[in-house]
């Protein structure tokens, strides 16, 4: 069945959050800064129109755009607000996917009946709703698969930009190919730099020239996320609305390197970091992970990647390092070149607070607490503050 699927998502969500305790701001030219006022991350419509750039360092901004006001940000208070949405969103459907503290897929499918109107009228009513009881102003796109709900949700922020009131907008299936033919494919969602440039070097300039593009091919320069693309892009479900309460069947990071490799200490170093970005996520999520891949991708696009099961499922780095090292050890081979590497973690379970007592050791406490202390710095200096070296 086809699915129904809405991106609700909130306009200038920090801006819109100081709005709401100071309403004297309404109509001005508004920015909010990061944690230790350190760039611009929301703007109001009037502090884009000025030409305020998103992340734009504040001491520069302060000088270059003195009409501006400046607000240091408060996230927890923002998270309060968005807490406050996403309870309203599930009144609606209980297939909320939470994406980030301001945007969520609702997946509306068969609700036509529920409330009796058009799937457009559900969305408008999202929009009051949420307007009338909290007080944010929020953009939907409707359509019939989280790519295409992104890009119907991006035309509608498209026409306010040029200050057409336009809060809900939704792509049917007469629309789709001119839609894709006027979206250039580097701006479609999940279509990362790498893939945009390899794309470009094929002449693929729209996102309609992407799906005119043979399975075969597709398959074989970007592997099945470039199939499920194609699919999403022609109003197909390919991934489905998660619902946030469950937790995700799995946790995975690949990246192409820089450059083709064949050097194992590089392949090593990449993966690490890949291993630690999953970690992480299945920290966020309180997540607990006991059975472990980890892919290598040639050249030519063979893959090549080893599972194994753990013994006690866990969520810090210290444990798996040691794993992807016995396995990179096994794949890797001297003299093939190789273009990206990823790492993958299955079976999770959630963290509970009796699983962690009765499995682990003073060993696996202290590395627990080691990558907690790890997180803590990321969010105060940033991604990256600490790499984890290769023995
Ligand atoms: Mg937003």
């Amino acid at each position: 069945m086809k699915r129904v699927i809405a991106l609700v998502d909130c306009n200038n969500f920090f801006v819109s959050c100081e709005r709401l305790l100071k309403p004297e701001l309404i109509g001005k030219a508004v920015c909010v800064l990061s944690n230790n006022d350190g760039c611009v991350v929301s703007r109001s419509n009037e502090a884009k129109r000025m030409g305020v750039e998103m992340g734009a360092p504040y001491f520069i901004a302060k000088n270059q755009f003195k009409k501006v006001i400046f607000l240091s940000g408060n996230l927890s208070y923002y998270c309060e607000i968005s807490k406050r949405i996403m309870d309203k969103l599930y009144d609606f459907t209980p297939d909320v996917e939470v994406y980030s503290i301001d945007e969520a897929f609702l997946d509306l499918t068969g609700l036509k009946k529920t409330f009796n109107c058009s799937y457009e009228k559900i969305c408008e009513r999202i929009i009051k709703e949420i307007k009338d009881e909290i007080g944010i102003d929020v953009s939907v796109g409707l359509s019939y698969s989280k790519v295409l709900a992104k890009l119907a949700n991006d035309k509608a922020k498209d026409l306010q930009k040029i200050k057409i009131d336009k809060k809900n907008y939704k792509i049917g299936f007469r629309q789709i190919k001119q839609e894709l033919q006027g979206t250039l494919v580097s701006q479609v969602w999940g279509v990362g730099k790498n893939t945009a440039s390899l794309l470009k070097k094929y002449s693929i300039q729209s996102a309609w020239d992407f799906v005119l593009q043979e399975d075969i091919w597709i398959k074989k320069n970007l592997g099945k996320t470039g199939l499920d693309l194609k699919q999403e892009l022609l109003g197909n479900s390919i991934n489905p609305v998660q619902n946030t309460d469950s937790p995700p069947k799995t946790i995975s990071r690949s990246e192409s390197f820089k450059e083709f490799q064949t050097n194992k200490t590089y392949i090593q170093k990449e993966l690490n970091y890949h291993i630690h970005r999953v970690c992480k996520k299945l920290r966020q999520e309180n997540l607990l992970t006991s059975c472990i891949s980890v892919m290598l991708r040639t050249k030519d696009f063979q893959i090549q990647s080893i599972k194994i099961n753990l013994v006690n499922p866990t969520n810090t780095e210290f444990e798996l390092l040691e794993h992807s090292k016995n396995i990179l050890d096994l794949l890797y081979e001297k003299n093939t070149v190789y273009r990206s590497c990823g790492f993958c973690a299955m079976k999770l379970t959630i963290a509970t607070v009796q699983q962690i007592s009765i499995f682990n050791s003073t060993k696996t406490l202290k590395r627990q607490e080691l990558s907690k202390s790890w997180d803590k710095l990321e969010e105060k200096f940033g991604k990256n503050i600490i790499t984890l070296g290769v023995k």
